[in-house]
This record gives structure tokens, sequence and C-alpha cells, in this order.
């Protein structure tokens, strides 16, 4: 990562006395932990802050939880500022409808992780060796001088553990675990936050777990395990689709998956898929052949195919990555 930029970040805040906050649309885990995290010091210094993102406000019940997360509001309610921080989005198309208010800000900051981010700040802090965002806006704040009490450091906590799946992803460095080291030592409670993220899924939801994993089906010349929601899933459990989120992690617990997906089907008739592979398979490269992006291995897209379509069109990516 770039320090210097990391530094005209901190004076770009630090010179601002509005501030919009924003990540990707869907946030997950990593996306709520930077924005909350970042918001909770930028208005302790002081600051008018607005935390938001381009489509309608929606929190996954697993984390409803989390600190602040009152505090975010429709982008209609937010007020004029001079600066924009982005975080944990990977370009213009995952912002939303934010995208369209970039020209408004004199200042865009755009603070990520994603291998394949267009940089579409005016300052670009993008650290690929990062797990997480969150990992980034601890590196901030310490530069900032910031005292990280044990609120913000259970967000920033949170969004490590999301994004490294519990420190299992590949994304998983020693950095990572000295950052969470020192989290934990500032006061985070780890059995807390993986009760709050990981056990509370309703008794209901667990038994819907049960059947999205009954249909899992195993396609066997590409390694690739997979299953579905449907719409109907979603309206006999009242679920949305955010809180799905952590299905995908029991398919590939298979050994015999290289490669886990798990294919949703949105309010739109669209179908959101989510890939992960254990390390051969570079899915980043094949979300974003679709229209989609991502890390190598945990990646995602949005596609106007159907559920059989698609699914092939995965299948033959993989193969074609992995001849035999
Ligand atoms: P998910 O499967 O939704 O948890 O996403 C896994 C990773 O892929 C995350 O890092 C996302 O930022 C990225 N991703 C998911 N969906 C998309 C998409 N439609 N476009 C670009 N990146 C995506
Ligand atoms: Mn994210
Ligand atoms: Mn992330």
């Amino acid at each position: 990562m770039d320090r210097k930029v990391l530094g005209e970040v901190a004076e770009a805040l630090a010179n601002a006395s509005s501030i919009v906050i924003t990540t990707h649309i869907q946030p997950d885990g990593d996306a709520l932990g930077s924005i909350l995290a970042i918001s909770r010091h930028l208005r302790q210094a002081g600051k008018k802050v607005c935390v938001t993102w381009g489509e309608e406000i929606r929190v996954p019940a697993h984390y409803q939880w989390m600190p602040g997360i009152d505090e975010i509001v429709e982008y209609g309610a937010c007020i004029e500022a001079d600066l924009l921080l982005a975080l944990d989005c990977a370009n213009e198309q995952r912002l939303g409808f934010m995208a369209e208010k970039l020209p408004l800000f004199k200042t865009v900051v755009n603070i990520d992780h994603h291998i394949d981010n267009s940089a579409f700040g005016t300052l670009n802090v993008l650290d690929f060796e990062a797990s997480a965002s969150c990992e980034i806006v601890y590196d901030l704040l310490m530069l900032m001088g910031s005292v990280i009490d044990e609120v913000s450091a259970t967000l920033l906590y949170t969004g490590i553990v999301t994004d490294t799946g519990r420190f299992q992803y590949s994304n998983t460095t020693a950095k990572t675990h000295d950052t969470a080291s020192h989290l934990i030592r500032l006061g985070v409670k780890p059995n807390e936050v993986f009760q709050s993220v990981y056990e509370s899924m309703s008794f209901a939801s667990l038994k819907w777990l049960g059947a999205i994993l009954e249909r899992a089906v195993f396609i066997d010349a590409s390694s690739l395990v997979f299953s579905y929601v449907c719409a109907e899933d979603l309206k006999a459990t009242g679920a949305s689709l955010g809180d799905t989120e952590s299905f995908i992690d029991y398919l590939r617990v298979a050994r015999e998956a290289e490669v886990a997906a798990i294919l949703k089907e949105t309010p739109e008739g669209k179908l959101k898929v989510s890939l992960r592979s254990k390390g051969v398979v570079d899915v980043g490269s094949i979300a974003r052949e679709g229209g989609g992006g991502g890390h190598r291995n945990a990646a995602g897209l949005t596609t106007d195919k159907s559920l059989d379509e698609a699914v092939a069109w995965i299948s033959a990516r993989i193969s074609a990555q992995t001849p035999s």
C-alpha cells in the first residue's frame, strides 16, 4: 500500500468539515464494519457525517446489532458535503446510484482491497494485500492517531472476520492476525462477534439452509458444488438475499468442491451469483468475464441467464482453467 496516499487521505479528512461515507450495494460485514468505524471517528472529530449507500437501505439481520447501524440513512437525507469517502467498493457500478453522485464531490476518496479496483477516486488507497477494507481503515486510524475503543475495534474486527471467512480464506495473513490481535487487546470479544454474526440464524432459516444444501449439485467435470435460492424461498421465509450470505460457506466444505457457487434469484428476476474457489481456479476472472468482479478466491456477478445456462457457463469457464 502507498503510505503517502494514506497520509494524503488523513489530511483530506482532517480538512473536510462534512463527509458522505458510502460502500458497495448489498453491503457485507467488511463494508458495514469499515463505514461504521470510520464514521464514528469522523463524528468524534467533530465532522458532519452521513453514512449511506446507493440503493434502498436494508441491513441483513445478522448485521443489525452493529453499533451505529441505525445512523445509516437513505441518500436523500444526506447533507451536502465536499468529500465522498467510498470503502470496500471496487468500481462505480458497485456504488449503485451513488455513482451518479460522484461529480457532486470535490474529493472522492476510494479505500479498498479488491484487485480489480477501477481507481475511481481522486485519492485511491488500494491495498491488495489487505484481507479486508477494515484492515486498511485500521491502518488509517492508527496513522491519524485516533483512539480505537472497544466499539470501533469490534466493528473493524467484524469486517476482518467476515471477509476472511473466520480467518480461513487465503487472504488471511500474519498482518491480518496482528491487526486482529491488537483489536482483541483493545476490547473485542471474539466469541460475541462470532455469535452475533454466525449463530444468530433463526431456526426457520436453519431449516431453510438445510433445504438449500439438500438441493446442492456436484458437477464432477468441473469440481463445482452449487445450489440456488429462488424468489419463492425468499417469499416463504420472509428473508432477504443478504440473510443468505453465509450459505456458500456450507457448500464449500465438501472435499470434492474446488469451486462452490450459489445462485440467488433477485427481486428483479436476475441471478446473483457468488463464487468461492479453494485456490486452483481464479473465480475473480470468471466473474469479471460475466460482468461482475471480486477476488481470486471470492467473487460474484449478476446475470440475466437462466439457472441452467449460468451453471453451464460457470462450469465451462472452470474447466477451461483446469485442463485435465
Ligand atoms: P459475494 O459472493 O457477494 O459475497 O461477493 C464476493 C466478492 O465478489 C466480494 O468481494 C464482492 O465485492 C465481489 N462481487 C460480488 N458480486 C459482484 C458484482 N456483481 N460485481 C463486482 N464484484 C462483485
Ligand atoms: Mn464487501
Ligand atoms: Mn471487503
